[in-house]
């Protein structure tokens, strides 16, 4: 059988974990959540008291990254400790990820644990520079979007879920704010491969975004048997 590998990208709150962790568990793909190794670094040097005007080259210099990744789940060891998830998904942690990602030591560290993990490929890869930067190659691009009432009313649900007291209004400056940062930076911002398929999820339900996916695989991968181009 032959696997490929799904590079699956968008802004935060366009549901990128709940349609790839879906997406991977249909294919008996391994999933691996990209976001979550930038949250486990931020978290870690949090930890250490890092502040933006402190050398961030000396800290990261000894980092040991240990993430493996199944079908609908990754987990992550930061220098021999596994984050807690809710610490790992705070608002705090989500802000110092965004701030950290734009150091290219720091994205470096990452993309080579990336490309081990999706070195033997049937990985589904969700971030925001996959399919632009490190998987260019990757068979399947996805950029996945809907509006920001929507993201935010969904990172809203999530906060209900964790017990956290915020309001929606603060949830959306948080996520807007994070997404134009992201967006923005110098090193690999977020931004759509000109090969990537855009999906608006504004108005689809969960089911309707995976199963779009999974048609756009499947041809993909009908493609590849047959030597179609494309
Ligand atoms: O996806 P998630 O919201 O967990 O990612 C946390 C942060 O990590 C993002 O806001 C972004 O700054 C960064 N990130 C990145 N590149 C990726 C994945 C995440 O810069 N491939």
């Amino acid at each position: 059988m032959s696997l490929i590998n799904i590079a699956l990208d968008g802004p935060a709150g366009s549901g990128k974990s709940t349609v790839g962790k879906i997406v991977s568990l249909r294919l008996s793909y391994d999933y691996l959540d990209t976001g979550m190794i930038y949250r486990g670094i931020a978290w870690w040097l949090s930890a250490m008291g890092w502040e933006e005007s402190i050398d961030i080259t000396g800290l990261i210099s000894n980092l040991e990254i240990i993430s493996w990744i199944e079908p609908g789940f990754c987990r992550i060891i930061i220098n021999g400790i596994e984050p807690p998830s809710d610490k790992l998904y705070s608002r705090e942690i989500s802000d110092l990820s965004s701030k950290i990602s734009a150091y290219g030591e720091i994205r470096d560290i990452v993309n080579k644990v990336i490309k081990i993990l999706a070195g033997e490929k049937g990985t589904v890869v969700e971030g925001r520079d996959i399919g632009s930067v490190v998987l260019p190659q990757a068979e399947v691009k996805i950029f996945l979007t809907a509006s920001n009432e929507e993201l935010a009313r969904r990172r809203y649900m999530d906060f209900q879920k964790m017990g956290e007291t915020v309001s929606y209004e603060t949830v959306l400056a948080e996520i807007v704010g994070r997404n134009i940062r992201d967006s923005n930076r110098e090193i690999a911002p977020l931004k759509m491969a000109s090969d990537a398929i855009h999906i608006d999820s504004t108005n689809l339900k969960i089911q309707e975004v995976v199963d779009k996916i999974l048609t756009i695989v499947n041809d993909r991968l009908s493609r590849c048997f047959t030597g179609l181009p494309g």
